[in-house]
């Protein structure tokens, strides 16, 4: 049985037409992501593009938290010693929920699905889980891979910034140990940013990126989006950028269709798959 969801008439007269031989197509019209299903397994639209087929990347945007520093884990820690309180477990469905979102629309996500709402605002979550937090930050690691990968696009001329929901005060304690890596970012566009009307995955914060660029805004097809989470994930779909993505592993696979490419490490990318400059031990 082959199932396949697809945006419009259009595209799915072109997959019957396509899939004419089979007997047991199903047509099921669906927005976004597209995909193929073959008894459970569920293949992305995007995943059956031939990489030769990619497009040529120019400009490269990169999330922050959870893909070039390991600070997801601090979010993580802090809310399950909150929720403990309430006798409730925090799990990854909702972490799915809240990763990369702005402060405050993540904290309305908790306290409504967990459901404690009437016993703890969003507001006051945030209060609580900053004084936690602020401790934390400073202590920031990189993920693996990040430092050679922004230094490798960095040393080859590849216009790179950053693009995160985290605002200003936080950027700055996350980063306290990375000045000199953030510093060869072109620039850096964070949450709190007037041109950031709306969280990811609203596009506004990659298309404010893609604007920021020399001789911006750059074509939204020449960029490339490095994320972590879902909701980056849509929003770099949202902008018409590519996108790859390096989830949790904790994170479930339903959330990871959108992506063009998914890897488990940023060790694991290879620059020439999108027409950039290759590793150097990768050239020779
Ligand atoms: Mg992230």
């Amino acid at each position: 049985m082959l199932q396949v969801c697809g945006p419009n008439a259009a595209f799915q007269g072109t997959i019957r037409y396509l899939f004419r031989p089979c007997p047991h197509l199903i047509l099921t019209p669906q927005s976004s992501p597209l995909f193929f299903t073959c008894g459970s397994r569920k293949i992305g639209l995007s995943k059956m593009v031939n990489p030769a087929c990619r497009p040529h990347v120019t400009h490269v945007i990169f999330d922050m938290d959870g893909l070039l520093l390991d600070t997801e884990k601090f979010y993580t820690e802090v809310q399950e010693i909150i929720l403990s309180r309430y006798n409730k477990t925090f799990d990854w469905s909702l972490k799915a929920k809240m990763m990369g979102k702005k402060a405050i629309e993540a904290a309305r996500v908790f306290v409504e699905e967990t459901g404690i709402s009437d016993s703890l605002t969003a507001e006051d979550f945030l209060v609580e889980r900053e004084a936690m937090l602020q401790t934390m930050f400073p202590t920031s690691e990189l993920m693996p891979g990040a430092s050679q990968l922004v230094r490798h696009l960095h040393a080859n001329g590849i216009p790179i910034c950053v693009a995160t929901g985290s605002h200003k005060r936080h950027f700055d304690l996350k980063t306290q140990r990375h000045r000199e890596l953030f510093s060869l970012m072109h620039h850096v566009v964070l949450g709190d940013d007037p041109e950031v009307k709306q969280g990811k995955p609203s596009p506004d914060i990659f298309l404010a990126a893609a604007k920021r660029f020399e001789g911006g805004p750059i074509d939204p097809r020449k960029v490339l989006v490095f994320e972590d989470a879902p909701s980056g994930v849509g929003a770099a779909r949202n902008a018409g950028m590519s996108v790859v993505m390096v989830p949790d592993p904790r994170l479930d696979s339903a959330h990871r269709e959108a992506a063009d490419q998914i890897l488990s490490s940023l060790l694991e990318f290879n620059p020439a798959d999108w027409g950039l400059p290759p590793f150097q031990d990768l050239a020779s």
